[in-house]
């Protein structure tokens, strides 16, 4: 690598937030993993197994501190690398390999994990896939062990640094979260991945899938995250190191006036009321929402209990979370969604086939008509936590009128079975549709007769509309939420509800984004609902914009051919009209 040529790297957004610093290189030196002959086996055996007793008391120490740190939710992760290293058929195989081949440990086990993710690479199922990073994550602490390679620390930093490594552990990021002025780039992970799911959670700026730059640079270099744009630059040129701090100067700024705004409630400057709420993954986010001065809860995704293990929570399980996430929210509203399976997310023991079309396959509500089992437990968890706060339940992914009436039936039997037990509940928790399958808005007229509120899940109804996977980066071009078919459905949508005197809100990612909050609000959205990084950005957004104007933007847009014309037309529109939010542009988290 040039000591002095700047270079510009494109990664991908993990978390927002801009650090200017020096390189700290977490990559262990040589990933080299050689077929070395060795004269004693049982030796070599004695020192395996050695290192894998050391790399799981690694594990769960790091896995109690963050669960300190963290919340047990994370936790999750720990455990099932502790279940990795820990299984018996395959460390006892490694046993017999290196007695026979007479080779290394390290190679061998190396050689037996390559195999594993090679076959769940090719898997479709998103869990088993997961597992890939974790069985990865095993080898490589236990290859390190057995080589006494140490991962340098970051003990004795000063000033603002980013860590660059091919990949971090979440453990790795524990000392992060002491320090200020922390960022990280790395050379693999998806957007989605746990790390990019910590880094978050955390507020740490970070930028994931740079490649091989992220191993090649070396500790003090001078380098730049940009986590909102996912852009990683290697030696700033003078010129390029003023622009960002310009610009984190104005971040700065700009995270001022958003915490001024905490406290005060998003009405937009003719003086309509815009709920702001939040959506969480995980109970742990608790604190950052109403931090971030969100109203509620607009989505709670209770899938991701789930996700990182292998069997459905129980009924018991589940009531205690629910009810500690009402709890917490102190009687501000929360909804909780069911689960919504399938797609890209199932766990292990779902039994799911194998499916050529997941995403249009055996999803969310069609899975949970069909398991009643797993489907009245969770309803009747949430019945039962309904009394420790303001809960209402959505049911995601109804594509049809029958399918909301099964639902409303189940909901009916489920108080009933709780009556006759005499348990006790609230008889009137509001029950609401998820609004992200086209045929849903075509008849939302007919669903909002039987559904207490609708929001509108735009992540899916971009896709199914317009025929484009959302999470197929190929086709990012034609993913496109201002498509005007898109807007007419949200449109049709939410005329629906406001005949019938229900609230519509948004709770997918077009929220989250200016010109989209700006075309939903003029719609005549009640409710936003975004993941609380983004709270902030979009109560500055509705106070700098009036609902007239919004609302004359928005019928001005539909009438419009494409989505490049509509953010063309937007663009132009709020740098004129809503001179505030330009600022605001630039520091959204954009894929
Ligand atoms: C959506 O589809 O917009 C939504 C909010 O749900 P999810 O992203 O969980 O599918
Ligand atoms: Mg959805």
């Amino acid at each position: 690598m040039p000591a002095e040529k700047e270079m510009i790297f494109q990664g991908i957004p993990a978390s927002p937030g801009i650090i200017i610093g020096i390189a700290r290189s977490l990559n262990i030196d040589s990933e080299d993993v050689l077929p070395q002959p060795i004269a004693d086996p049982e030796n070599e055996i004695r020192t395996f197994k050695l290192a894998i007793d050391q790399v799981k008391k690694t594990l769960e120490e790091t896995g109690k501190k963050i669960n300190q740190r963290l919340g047990s939710e994370f936790v999750r992760i720990f455990e099932a690398q502790v279940m990795i290293a820990s299984d018996k058929v395959w460390n006892d195989n490694i046993v017999i390999r290196i007695r026979k081949e007479k080779l290394c440990a390290e190679y061998i086990y190396h050689d037996e994990a390559q195999k594993v993710i090679r076959r769940l690479g090719e898997s479709k199922d998103a869990y088993l896939r997961e597992r890939m990073q974790d069985i990865e994550s095993v080898t490589h602490r236990l290859i390190g062990r057995l080589k006494g390679e140490k991962r340098a620390t970051l003990k004795g930093l000063r000033g603002s640094t980013v860590v660059l490594a091919r990949y971090l552990y979440p453990g790795d990021l524990l000392p992060l979260t002491i320090r200020r002025n922390l960022g990280f780039a790395t050379g693999i992970g998806g957007p989605t991945s746990h790390l990019a799911l910590i880094a978050k959670s955390l507020s740490i700026p970070a930028v994931i899938g740079v490649g091989e730059v992220a191993e090649r640079v070396k500790s003090g270099a001078r380098v730049i995250i940009d986590g909102y744009k996912g852009v990683f630059v290697v030696n700033p040129s003078p010129e390029t190191v003023r622009r960002f701090k310009k610009l984190k100067e104005s971040e700065n700024q700009l995270k001022r006036q958003l915490t001024q705004l905490k406290s005060k409630s998003a009405v937009t400057l003719d003086k309509k009321n815009i709920e702001i709420m939040a959506n969480i993954e995980l109970p742990n986010e608790i604190p950052k929402v109403l931090a971030a001065g969100a109203s509620g809860i607009g989505l709670y995704r209770t899938e991701y209990m789930f996700l990182t293990r292998l069997e459905f929570p129980t009924f018991e399980e589940q009531y205690k979370t629910y009810s500690s996430v009402l709890r917490r929210m102190g009687g501000k509203p929360v909804v909780i969604r069911t689960f919504d399976m399938g797609g890209d997310k199932f766990p292990g023991a779902a039994g799911k086939g194998f499916e050529l079309n997941p995403f249009l396959g055996w999803r969310a509500i069609r899975v949970c008509l069909d398991r009643p089992e797993v489907f009245k437990p969770q309803l009747k968890a949430l019945l039962r936590a309904s009394r420790w706060g303001n809960l209402s339940i959505m049911i995601p992914m109804i594509s049809n009128y029958e399918e909301l009436a099964a639902v409303r039936k189940i909901f009916e039997e489920c108080k009933q079975e709780l009556r006759e037990q005499k348990k006790i509940f609230k008889e009137n928790v509001p029950l609401g549709v998820m609004i992200e399958v086209p045929s849903a808005a075509l008849i939302a007229d007919s669903l909002a007769g039987d559904s207490d509120f609708f929001s509108v899940g735009t992540n899916d109804l971009i896709q199914y509309t317009l025929a484009v996977d959302r999470g197929n980066e190929f086709l990012s071009k034609l993913y496109q939420s201002y498509h005007p078919a898109h807007l007419m459905l949200i449109k049709k949508s939410v005329e629906a509800a406001h005949s019938r005197n229900i609230k519509l809100s948004v709770c997918g990612e077009m929220a989250a984004d200016p010109i989209g909050a700006i075309l939903l609000i003029g719609l005549g959205v009640d409710t936003l609902s975004v993941s609380f990084q983004s709270v902030g950005i979009l109560k500055k957004i509705v106070r700098s914009v009036s609902y007239r104007e919004s609302r004359r933007m928005a019928e001005h847009a539909l009438q419009m051919r494409t989505n490049s014309e509509i953010e063309r037309y937007m663009k132009n529109e709020i740098e004129n009209r809503f001179p505030d939010l330009n600022s605001v542009m630039r520091f959204v988290m954009r894929g």
